[in-house]
């Protein structure tokens, strides 16, 4: 199957490419990566009449960091997310987690912005977003605005940003030294979407958790942050009772649904298994 015909802009402000967005209607469609785009266009899923491709534009570009937060522009590639040295210092769970997206060829041309922008809740970076409490900048008709993680992430597929709204960047509090992080995820072959996968992020300055964050991906309809087991850790050492007790708390965080291939229940054992290995791993080098 070919994708239909369509119209091409390539502007290279945001304020174009909102203007280029508008002047086409509802009929049009931001393209980044073109990573799940482009398949999508051509198994004829989606069929916008014009594409406004956000590549060229400089201000979604960047690596930064100001002050306490991190700034990634929503064009930073997978790849740069893996290897960059200021996202290994201040950000490192999105680190550990970008050598799970897909495969390489993917991960050069994919980017953070159209991954968080697709919301699949089988995608291991919009969960992490929840895990490093990161915010998202919408630019829009009616101006810019940042919204929360916690906020971003509304159904399947569904986001706080708005039709002709554009993600412009991605800003995450940069980690301080008492913070642990792991990620790790279960799938039948490496670079395959997860069966499940989790990230975790405590402030444990001393012997002690004082904030945890836990996030879960194919697990439901959206990106998940497990707060029960959070609750479960906060305020205690990391022993063996506390990730005991993280890891029963997630029958009240979590509630997959049965799919053809992985009964809910299996699901379930899975991102218990996940978890407690995770946390096993931090307690053992801290
Ligand atoms: C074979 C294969 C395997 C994959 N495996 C994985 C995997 O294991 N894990 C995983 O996480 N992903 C996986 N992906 C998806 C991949 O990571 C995509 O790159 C990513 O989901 C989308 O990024 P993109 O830049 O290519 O976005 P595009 O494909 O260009 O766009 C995706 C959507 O986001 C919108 N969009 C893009 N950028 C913006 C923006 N700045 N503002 C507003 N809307 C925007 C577009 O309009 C479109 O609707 C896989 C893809 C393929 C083809």
């Amino acid at each position: 199957m070919k994708a239909r015909a369509f119209s091409y802009v390539c502007p290279a402000t945001v304020a174009e490419a909102l203007d280029a967005f508008a002047a086409a209607g509802s009929e049009a469609s931001f393209i980044a990566g073109g990573q799940s785009l482009v398949p999508a266009l051509a198994l004829r899923l989606q069929a916008p009449e014009c594409l406004v491709d956000i590549g060229r534009i400089a201000e979604l570009r960047g690596i930064s960091q100001d002050g306490e937060w991190l700034r990634l522009g929503a064009l930073t590639r997978h790849v740069e997310v893996h290897d960059h040295p200021l996202i290994a210092a201040c950000a490192p769970l999105l680190a550990l987690a970008a050598p799970f997206v897909a495969h390489p060829a993917i991960r050069n041309r994919g980017t953070l912005g159209g991954s968080i922008a697709l919301a699949d809740p089988a995608s291991e970076f919009p969960a992490m977003m929840l895990a490093v409490a990161a915010e998202m900048e919408i630019a829009g008709p009616a101006g810019r605005r940042r919204v929360p993680a916690t906020d971003f992430f509304q159904d399947l597929y569904q986001t706080a940003i708005e039709p002709g709204e554009l993600l412009v960047a991605i800003h995450i509090p940069v980690a301080r030294p008492g913070h642990r992080c792991a990620f790790d995820e279960f799938a039948r072959r490496r670079g395959d979407y997860a069966i499940v996968g989790c990230g975790v992020m405590l402030a444990l300055p001393a012997d002690v958790v004082n904030e945890a964050r836990i996030a879960f991906l194919s697990v439901g309809s959206t990106p998940l942050r497990a707060r029960a087991a959070e609750a479960a850790l906060n305020g205690r050492p990391l022993d063996a009772a506390a990730i005991r007790d993280a890891q029963a708390a997630l029958a009240s965080d979590l509630d997959p649904a049965d799919d053809e291939q992985v009964p809910a229940a299996m699901r379930l054992h899975l991102a218990r298994v996940l978890l407690g290995r995770l946390l096993g791993k931090i307690a053992a080098a801290a």
